[in-house]
């Protein structure tokens, strides 16, 4: 029997990154905002049409930067799904919000807007939808739903950079959005983030500054503005080294390489997977609405039930082929317990907890590997 050892994930490695690297080093450019930071934003910025763009140590820290700047405060509740990672709540629940959980659509496995629509009430401060896999709810329905009370939307669109929803990037729909270069994200430095203003008020695009440099107007003194800067504000230290901003802007030159690779490993799977769905055998794969053009950041495949999922795990494991569930619901995780927030219930997000499993997808595998891995999928599928 052939055994191979193909990891869930690899980070991508790009030729020019230990060069770029090299040079922020020979430029002492150490510290935050320098000359890999600014290629960074730009290429950013220009490609998605992005308002304004700061980069932060990580998407936790941008969403903390967003309840900063919207002024969360004891008392409000943010809307947000409890099929997501912790951060999405954490970063409200920091400054004292309530978090209220939603459950998700089965399709999308984004936030459910009927179960917003319910939720809605005069203490909604934000609604937080999670862009998971890098496909989003209908971003004009939720819009539309906000109206009334100005609520605003935050987008969690860790996982989607170089998503689109109709024609417009993921990330720049939302008043304010965080993006991820986590090291298991398409396009990564290790650790990393940045935090979207999608509005032009100068206010706000001030506060934003000044919460990321430590509470201080550094940012208009570096620009020339002022001639010394100083304390103005409450604040952190959300500003990333330019050296990991050289290793993600010699990942954000490879952008349409990744995707491209991705994309190939992503329509292999979904023809060798969708015979099955037919049949019954599995109950769903990575499905993306018409309104997305995804960047394929993760494949799952979704079985009727715990039992069978785990036996698929277990099997491709075998082979030497790691696979791997998602998201412990928030709700019903150990802080989540702590909170009382089991008293929600979300079928859909316990069912899809119960059932998904997600394959590698990534531009290191080898046509060897996705080979095997689709050989081996349809060998054991075949058995069920
Ligand atoms: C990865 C991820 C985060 C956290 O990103 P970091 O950059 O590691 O802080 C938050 N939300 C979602 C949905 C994620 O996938």
């Amino acid at each position: 029997m052939i055994i191979l050892n193909i990891k869930f994930n690899k980070p991508f490695h790009s030729d020019n990154e230990q060069l770029y690297i090299k040079k922020a080093l020979e430029m002492n450019s150490l510290s935050g905002d320098g000359y890999y930071t600014n290629l960074a934003t730009s290429y950013l910025e220009n490609r998605f049409h992005i308002n304004k763009l700061l980069m932060t140590t990580s998407a936790t820290h941008a969403l903390e930067m967003a309840a900063l700047i919207a002024g969360i405060k004891p008392g409000d509740q943010v809307i947000i799904p409890s099929f997501t990672f912790p951060s999405t709540a954490n970063a409200f629940m920091l400054f004292g919000a309530e978090p209220v959980f939603v459950d998700i659509n089965p399709t999308t496995l984004c936030i459910d807007l009927d179960d917003v629509k319910n939720k809605l009430s005069t203490k909604t401060k934000a609604i937080v939808p999670v862009h998971y896999a890098g496909i989003s709810c209908n971003m004009d329905e939720l819009r539309e739903l906000t109206k009334k009370n100005e609520t605003l939307i935050i987008e969690d669109a860790a996982q989607a950079v170089n998503s689109y929803y109709k024609d417009k990037p993921l990330g720049t729909l939302g008043d304010l959005s965080c993006y991820s270069y986590h090291s298991t994200k398409n396009y990564s430095c290790g650790e990393g983030g940045s935090l979207l203003i999608n509005t032009s008020n100068k206010i706000v695009l001030e506060k934003a500054e000044i919460i990321r440099q430590k509470g201080t107007n550094r940012n208009s003194f570096i620009r020339g503005d002022i001639d010394k800067y100083c304390w103005c504000m409450a604040g952190s230290s959300y500003v990333p080294s330019d050296v990991l901003m050289a290793l993600l802007y010699s990942q954000l030159e490879n952008l349409d390489f990744i995707f491209k690779k991705r994309k190939v490993i992503h329509d292999y799977y979904h023809a060798i997977l969708s015979p099955f769905v037919k049949n019954g055998t599995v109950k769903q794969i990575t499905d993306i609405p018409e309104y997305n053009t995804s960047n394929y950041h993760l494949f799952y495949i979704m079985m009727h039930d715990r039992k069978r999922r785990n036996i698929l795990k277990d099997k491709l494991l075998t082979y030497g082929i790691n696979s791997t569930p998602h998201y412990v619901p928030l709700h019903t995780s150990i802080m989540g317990k702590k909170h009382g927030f089991d008293k929600y219930t979300l079928p859909n997000t316990d069912r899809i907890w119960d059932t998904i499993l997600r394959i590698p997808i990534y531009p290191d595998l080898t046509n060897n590997e996705i080979e095997f891995i689709g050989e081996k999928l349809v060998e054991i599928l075949k058995e069920f």
